[in-house]
């Protein structure tokens, strides 16, 4: 075998990897690596771990996230052993993801993953933080890629290096789920490729850097993992990282648990996994009207990857995992809280996933010696704005109906 296969969660077969997506519709493939230790690389920002990212070589770009023990917040919440993922701007702890969000992981792993397949455009529906984070990478590199995003998110689209001509932008009238739908349709034609969201190993590989990045600092894996999740690819990110871990031997061989957070207005997840549902009904989903009500619109998402095998509810069912649904004041709090003690800004999504730790100390569902990974996945914005510019990227092209016709004259 080369340095990585992929398996088919579904029929279990060995499948060489093309930027491959899928073998069976309703299965994730997994990577399974040939190194079974964790290897630390000489090389920059995330390509330190590049034996367990499914790509041969690397890129000049891809800054890490960081792990540090928390004295603030942890001991707000009586915590002895907690520990911070810090995936953002905070230059004074060596952390310098400049778009602020954790899909930063995620983007340079999947071009590189792509320069070595195939070398098609990349198309990549967002919300706005995974945008972001993948043109920042375009832009520096000069890669083509294809963002397709609601109109209404298009302020979060912006990057600190110039903006680049290989870049189009695609807005839509719509929700998340709405470009979702159109960026399949583009990513079908000729000479695109859908980048693959939740089926995309090298994003799931990519974020699965947080989890790797901890065990450093902490020398084992925790025994809690929090993070908020619209989608929850990142939930599923963590739990295959850990796997991973547990294969190496050195660093426990009991899975976290997956405490993963969603905003209570739109909480497909929450509702399923609660009402112990192996699969998301449509009364689990609200109707996308509700997403303006929302704490953090970046967290919503109408066909989440839940039922598929390997998907968050074999996740969730692995881990003993628990979910949250985190209301406004809640998570107003919480952001507050963070902030205050621990002395950086964070993103609104990040907030619900302190929010949902707070709410697991008062449920006692953590004890407080309790090894605890808080996954930060945005932040220090407030620090960029006064270290960089932010170069906003405008639309290409405004879709208003599903016309797809307009998209073509602007590709
Ligand atoms: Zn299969």
């Amino acid at each position: 075998m080369g340095r990585y296969q992929l398996r088919c969660l579904q029929c279990n077969r060995i499948i060489s990897d093309h930027y491959t997506l899928r073998c069976h519709d309703d299965a994730l493939l997994r990577t399974e690596y040939q190194e079974r230790k964790l290897i630390i690389k000489d090389l920059p920002g995330i390509w330190k771990f590049s034996e367990w990212l499914p790509v041969s070589g690397s890129m000049e770009i891809g800054d890490a996230p960081i792990t540090y023990k928390s004295e603030g917040i942890a001991r707000e919440l009586g915590l002895h052993n907690l520990y911070i993922s810090f995936s953002g701007y905070l230059p004074e702890r060596g952390a310098f993801i400049r778009t602020c969000s954790f899909k930063e992981l995620e983007a340079p792993a999947t071009f590189q993953r792509s320069i070595e397949h195939d070398k098609k455009t990349l198309v990549i529906p967002s919300a706005g933080n995974t945008a972001r984070a993948f043109a920042q990478i375009a832009s520096k590199a000069g890669f083509p890629l294809v963002i397709v995003i609601p109109t209404s998110d298009l302020f979060r689209l912006w990057i600190t290096n110039d903006p680049s001509d290989s870049i189009r932008v695609i807005a839509v009238d719509g929700d998340y789920y709405d470009a979702i739908m159109l960026g399949d349709r583009i990513g079908q034609m000729n000479g695109f490729q859908s980048e693959g969201g939740a089926r995309n190993v090298a994003r799931r590989d990519g974020m699965g850097v947080v989890m790797l990045d901890s065990v450093l600092s902490m020398k084992r894996l925790p025994e809690h993992y929090f993070q908020a999740i619209g989608s929850g690819t990142g939930g599923i990110a963590a739990y295959e990282a850990s796997l991973r871990l547990i294969g190496d031997g050195r660093f426990g061989n009991h899975i976290p648990r997956l405490h993963l957070a969603q905003d209570s207005v739109f909480a497909p997840i929450f509702n399923a996994w609660s009402r112990n549902r192996s699969k998301i009904i449509p009364e689990d989903v609200p109707d996308k009207s509700r997403i303006k009500e929302m704490y953090t619109d970046i967290l919503s998402n109408r066909n989440p990857p839940y039922s598929l095998r390997g998907g968050v509810a074999d996740a969730l069912a692995s881990a003993s995992g628990l979910v949250y649904a985190i209301g406004n004041e809640e998570a107003c709090d919480a952001k507050r809280l963070f902030e205050d003690s621990e002395g950086v800004d964070i993103l609104r999504p990040a907030a619900i996933a302190v929010a949902a730790l707070c709410r697991a100390v008062d449920n006692n569902n953590v004890d407080s010696g309790d090894t605890i990974l808080l996954n930060i996945t945005g932040g220090g914005l407030s620090r960029v704005k006064e270290d960089y510019t932010l170069n906003h990227l405008d639309a290409d092209v405004v879709v208003t109906d599903g016309n797809i016709d307009e998209v073509m004259e602007v590709l």
